[in-house]
């Protein structure tokens, strides 16, 4: 897999990874957190693909705890050369891992992520305004 193939895998795994956290926010909101299953959304590469999974939430953080990590339907693109590798197979769903240049992009992505998240976090609680003072912290 080129270079370029590779980034689009990652590019949209990591949309489905977005959406897969706000599943998980809005099920611990509803108190889910005590072993139910939840549904997410495979995060396999094939952007057409529908496929629901289920994970208890600390299936899903276990998950989210490498950002190489993806949670794919069993049988989904589970071993690509040079870009995705099978780690463990749950039956209800498969732990892969990106690698070489797709897990690069994939955690780059998911290290942007977590900087909006704590931009506009920050953003908030500031009325909208960015910082202006500098740090005087030496
Ligand atoms: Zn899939």
């Amino acid at each position: 897999m080129d270079d370029a193939a590779a980034e689009k895998v990652a590019r949209n795994n990591a949309a489905f990874r977005a959406a897969n956290e706000g599943i998980a926010a809005a099920a611990e909101e509803h108190g889910l957190d005590d072993g139910r299953r939840v549904p997410f959304i495979c995060e396999c590469s094939d952007p057409r693909c529908t496929e629901i999974i289920l994970l208890t939430l600390p299936e899903y953080g276990r998950v989210r705890s490498n950002p190489r990590w993806f949670a794919h339907a069993s049988g989904h693109d589970a071993d690509v050369p040079d870009a995705v590798r099978l780690l463990e197979d749950h039956g209800r769903y498969v732990l892969a891992e990106k690698v070489n240049h797709a897990g690069d992009v994939a955690a780059g992505l998911a290290d942007e992520a977590i900087r909006s998240t704590l931009a506009s976090a920050w953003m908030r609680r500031n009325g909208g305004k960015l910082p202006t003072k500098r740090c005087s912290v030496r």
